[in-house]
Order: C-alpha cells, then sequence, then structure tokens
C-alpha cells in the first residue's frame, strides 16, 4: 500500500515488508516515510487543522458516523486484514473490528456534544456586571503514535476522538502493523473527510519519530506503546499536550471465598488473548494461601485447553506473537525464573513466533516475569498470607494500568478499589477488560491521560475563557 501525506497517495523508492507473524510471508509492502516526508506531512496537517476548524460539528459527526458504517460493512475483509499483519485469530480479528466501528460511532456522537460552560463571575468579588463563559476549541496539528496489537481500534481512538474535535491527524502506525491504518484513512476519504485532515506516515519510529515529536506546529501528541518510546517522547515533545498510554504486568488477587472455577475462567481469558500481546493482559496471580493450591489445580486444564497455531484456523484460539524476537524474550524470562526456583505447571516451550500458553507457580517478586512488562503468553502465580500482603504485592510495580480481584466479600473489593494503584479495577473479572466508551488509562508509568472518545476530546481541545464586561 501507499503512505497518504498532504492529501495525495505516496510512493517512496525503499519499503517496510509487513510480514505475517505466523508463517513469515510477505503480505505487502508500504513506504519508508523519511524527514522530508514528516515536513510535508506537517505542512499538510497545518492546512487540514484550518480546514477542520471550520467544518461545523454535525458534518464531522456525519463523516464519522459514514466512515462507522464503513468499517462495519467491511468487517470481515478487515478482520481478516487484521489478523493477518497482528498474528490475532480470525475472531478475535473480527471482534476488533466491531470495537474500531463503536470508538468511531461514539466519537461521532461526541461531535455533536463539545461544549463550553457559562462561569458565575458575580461569585467573584469585581465579578458584577460581567459575564463568562468558556469555548472548547480544536488544539490544531494532533500526531497519534500507534501499537501493533490492536493495529485498527486503538489508531480510532486516536483519530476518532480527535476529528470529532475539529483536529488534522498524522498518523504514524507501528512498522510491523501499518496495513489496518491505510485501510482506516481510506475509509475516512470514501466518508467524505477532507484529505489534508488526516496524514498516515509508514516508516521506522525510530528514523522519523524525534521529528514528529518536536515540532512546535503540533499542539497534541497521543502516544499509545511502550514506557520506554513513550519517556523518550515526553523528553523530545517539549511544551505540548501529551497522552501516554503505556504498559503493565497486571495483577489479579484471588481471596479465599473466591469461585476458583470462575478465576480460572477468567485468567485463562485474561491473560492468553492475542497471546498476551494486551497492556492490560493478567500477567499476576497473587491468591491467598488457603486456596493457593487448589487454583494452581483449576487454572491448569483451562490453561492446556488454549489450542494454538495458524490463526486463520477456527480451532486455533491462540496464534503467535508478533516477532520472533519477542518470543524468544518470553522463553528466556521463563527459562530464568525456572532456574531461579519457580515451578513450571505447563507450557514451557516455544515454536517458532508461537509460546505455549504457559503458567509458572511459586514466582519471586523480583523474578522478570512478575516485575517487568512481559507482553507475552504466561501468567505467574505467587501466594500471599492476607490481603494487605497481597495488596502490597499488586502495588509492587513501576506499572499500574489495570487489576482484578475474586471475592464475594465486598469490604474487601472496596479495600482493593481504595488501595490498589491503577487506572482500572475489576471486582470478580481479570484485568483485560475495557468498554471503548470509558476512561481508560494508567497510573505510575503506566501513563497519564485518558482514552474513551468522550475523554479523549477534552485532551484533544483547548479551553478559552471569554469575559464581557459590562454586562
Ligand atoms: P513500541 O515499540 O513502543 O512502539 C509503539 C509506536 O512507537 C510504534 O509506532 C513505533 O514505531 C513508535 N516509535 C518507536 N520509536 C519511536 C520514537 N523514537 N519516537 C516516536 N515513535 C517511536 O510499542 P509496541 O511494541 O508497538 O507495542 C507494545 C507496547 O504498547 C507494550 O508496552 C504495551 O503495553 C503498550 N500498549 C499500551 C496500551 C495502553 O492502552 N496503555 C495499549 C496497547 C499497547 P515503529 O513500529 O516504527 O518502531
Amino acid at each position: 500500500m501507499k503512505m497518504f501525506v498532504a492529501g495525495r497517495w505516496v510512493d517512496k523508492p525503499n519499503h517496510i515488508e509487513v510480514r505475517n507473524p505466523y508463517d513469515d510471508t510477505v503480505i505487502d509492502t508500504v513506504p519508508t516515510a523519511d524527514l522530508d516526508d514528516v515536513e510535508r506531512a506537517l505542512a499538510g496537517a497545518v492546512e487540514g487543522a484550518r480546514i477542520m476548524r471550520k467544518v461545523p460539528g454535525y458534518e464531522r459527526y456525519k463523516i464519522l458516523r459514514r466512515a462507522a458504517d464503513l468499517i462495519g460493512q467491511r468487517s470481515e475483509k478487515l478482520g481478516r486484514l487484521i489478523s493477518t499483519e497482528e498474528g490475532k485469530t480470525l475472531a478475535a480479528g473480527v471482534f476488533e473490528v466491531s470495537r474500531a466501528h463503536e470508538t468511531l460511532e461514539l466519537s461521532a456522537e461526541e461531535a455533536k456534544r463539545i461544549t463550553g460552560e457559562v462561569l458565575p463571575l458575580d461569585g467573584a468579588p469585581g465579578g458584577t456586571g460581567k459575564l463568562g463563559f468558556t469555548l472548547r476549541v480544536p488544539c490544531g496539528v494532533v500526531v497519534a503514535i500507534t501499537p501493533f496489537n490492536f493495529p485498527l481500534n486503538l489508531v480510532c481512538h486516536k483519530v476518532g476522538p480527535a476529528l470529532a474535535a475539529g483536529n488534522a491527524v498524522v498518523v504514524k502506525p507501528a512498522s510491523d502493523t501499518p496495513l489496518s491504518a491505510l485501510a482506516l484513512v481510506e475509509i475516512l476519504l470514501e466518508a467524505g473527510l477532507p484529505a489534508t485532515a488526516i496524514t498516515c506516515l509508514t516508516g521506522s519510529g525510530g528514523t522519523i519519530g524525534d521529528a514528529l515529536s518536536r515540532d512546535p506546529r503540533v499542539r497534541k501528541i497521543s502516544f499509545t506503546g511502550s514506557r520506554e518510546v513513550g519517556e523518550h517522547i515526553c523528553k523530545a515533545a517539549g511544551l505540548k499536550r501529551v497522552t501516554m498510554e503505556l504498559g503493565s504486568n497486571s495483577p489479579i488477587i484471588v481471596m479465599p471465598d473466591a469461585d476458583l472455577n470462575k478465576v480460572a475462567e477468567a485468567t485463562a481469558a485474561t491473560g492468553f488473548a492475542n497471546a498476551g500481546q494486551v497492556c492490560i493482559s493478567t500477567q499476576r496471580v497473587i491468591a491467598l494461601e488457603k486456596i493457593y493450591g487448589d487454583l494452581v489445580d483449576a487454572l491448569r486444564p483451562k490453561v492446556e485447553a488454549i489450542t494454538f497455531g495458524n490463526p486463520l484456523e477456527e480451532k486455533t484460539k491462540m496464534g503467535p506473537m508478533v516477532r520472533e524476537a519477542d518470543a524468544r524474550r518470553v522463553e528466556t524470562w521463563v527459562d530464568e525464573a525456572v532456574s531461579a526456583g519457580a515451578r513450571l505447571v505447563t507450557g514451557g516451550n516455544r515454536h517458532g513466533t508461537i509460546y505455549e500458553p504457559t503458567l509458572v507457580a511459586d514466582v519471586d517478586s523480583g523474578m522478570r516475569i512478575s516485575c517487568q512488562e512481559l507482553f507475552g503468553p504466561a501468567v505467574a502465580l505467587s501466594s500471599a498470607t492476607t490481603i494487605e500482603e497481597a495488596i502490597r504485592a499488586a502495588n509492587d510495580s513501576p506499572y499500574g494500568l489495570s487489576a482484578g480481584i475474586f471475592t464475594e466479600n465486598i469490604a474487601w473489593a472496596m479495600q482493593f478499589a481504595r488501595e490498589v494503584d491503577s487506572g482500572n479495577l475489576h471486582v470478580n473479572w481479570g484485568p483485560q477488560w475495557r468498554a471503548d466508551l470509558m476512561p481508560y488509562g494508567g497510573l505510575k508509568e503506566s501513563g497519564f491521560g485518558k482514552e474513551g472518545p468522550k475523554y479523549a476530546i477534552a485532551e484533544m481541545t483547548e479551553l478559552k475563557t471569554v469575559i464581557l464586561h459590562g454586562v
């Protein structure tokens, strides 16, 4: 595919190969953008922002609504594209398309609701005879930098709100999975979006990222990806608005009154989806000592039932990791934990890019499968003697994106909700659950700023205060 810059589809002499992670075949190529393309992209986006500022909310609603409908109509085709470039199962690819449809639909609705407020200035000393109100205006040019793991929906979570708010957007998709983002650009243009309002630059983040992040014409950066790249972007960005959606090593706490069958079901569902390559994937399970052994026994058959293989085959429940290097990393971290005294319950083998669904018990908090973001299909189990100890263990992490607790006791559930440092807290389900309308984002080094169209729009607009004197 070509990339879309300053209102036209552009090719380049050099290309990035997009490979199917399951069999390593090249499925397509995209141009390798360089610094001249960044300059063209930003100049085009400035023009796009000037145009978008004047497009009324109802028109923005109609464009996004049409784009959502087109996504819905192309569900099978887009689902297959996601599965082929990213490696998730076809069913998961089609489900991602349905979420992308919803994200654009929500964004469309929000385009009609961008509003300010009247300020009670007569409540201030000297405020009598004045009328104050706020106006919410677009930021201008928004740069959206996205990761590989949800190549359509996470792009929609940035592009949808940015356009709903009347901005122009420059998307820099992950080099492993740029095709879904380019397909979204085609759809937005077909839906009637002014051509310079959307740009999609394909190229290595390491080469073009700094030029995008530093440029003062960019007024807002919305980034989803790793903690390391996020920190780098924050340093380069300087004085501009930034949203950071970063990684995690999400925990589940299991109390003695929990339904262990339900815990096992939830752990299998939320720890291994997309081969564990979900930012809120269950990585750590901390169970109270009394039920620890029974939980390991309940979990094992559920994890062993996850069939792995070709993601396009219906029987497959888990596909490959995006790159072989990542599967090797998971293998190294699991082997390292087992050598240091942890117990391999099931899995532990690698087949190229596929790493078997794996459970490791008796894990120590200092082991890398516990204290760093694994982003792979393995879950680390450990025990605690009290809820306080379990909460301390859950919080013993630089991250704080999502967490779960299983209990029937409301007091324990509320203690968990108050004391666990996490942006999302689930009672009686695993951390890997999200509705696209909810405010979503992390605490600590999992980032700052919220997504969910309503909340993202607040971060992609500026608030002006207007005061009428002598009225
Ligand atoms: P990544 O390596 O950080 O890459 C993310 C994006 O940043 C890619 O588009 C990448 O481009 C770009 N990039 C790389 N270096 C850059 C630079 N110097 N300046 C600007 N951009 C640069 O992350 P990933 O491997 O794709 O995704 C996995 C990570 O994303 C995990 O840590 C996961 O937890 C996180 N994540 C978080 C959320 C959330 O909502 N909190 C959701 C999904 C994923 P290239 O591909 O060209 O290198």
